[in-house]
């Protein structure tokens, strides 16, 4: 898998980024998502389009991201001037919306997408303005869910490695 950045502003991130894709794809992109997602490109910008499901949306409020399965190509676009944390919880989002469409359990037509639950899809009409709607989108909450809880790993392993370097510490 390539990962192509470009940055246009704000603070280089460039490790962090491809940490964290490395990271995040080991842990949710199955066999066949790793055969299909050939590209990540990584695009930091002040004030991203936003799109979602081809649409506005105030939702992610800062990102969009496009798939094209032929070409195995994937932009993801990011807001350059987020802290690191929520720049990592959006770009692990993003990821397990990849995740979603490389397996098919997404699948997202101009009006409707349709959500596979127990081997069977279900069908959403997308075309609805409602932000609610939007939040309610199984898709959605398994992002939102997952970056949460990703954040949450890191915070962990974070805290577990200062509790060590202390040690180490007291021990010399
Ligand atoms: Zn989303």
């Amino acid at each position: 898998m390539k990962i192509q950045i470009k940055q246009w502003s704000g603070k280089n991130r460039e490790l962090l980024i491809r940490q964290t894709i490395k990271h995040v794809a080991s842990l949710i992109f199955s066999d066949q998502a790793l055969a299909i997602i050939k590209t990540i490109n990584i695009k930091m910008i002040k004030s991203p389009q936003i799109t979602v499901c081809s649409k506005q949306s105030p939702a992610d409020g800062y990102l969009g991201y496009h798939y094209n399965t032929q070409e195995g190509v994937v932009s993801i676009c990011i807001k350059s001037t987020l802290s690191d944390t929520d720049f990592i919880g959006v770009l692990a989002h993003e990821l397990m919306h990849l995740a979603q469409f490389a397996d098919q359990r997404l699948l997202m037509g101009s009006e409707d997408a349709f959500w596979k639950i127990n081997g069977r899809y279900c069908r959403y009409n997308i075309q609805s303005e409602s932000y609610q709607e939007y939040l309610d989108w199984p898709w959605e909450k398994e992002a939102r869910d997952f970056a949460n809880a990703y954040l949450k790993i890191l915070n962990h392993s974070k805290r577990n490695e200062q509790a060590k370097a202390a040690k180490r510490k007291e021990s010399k």
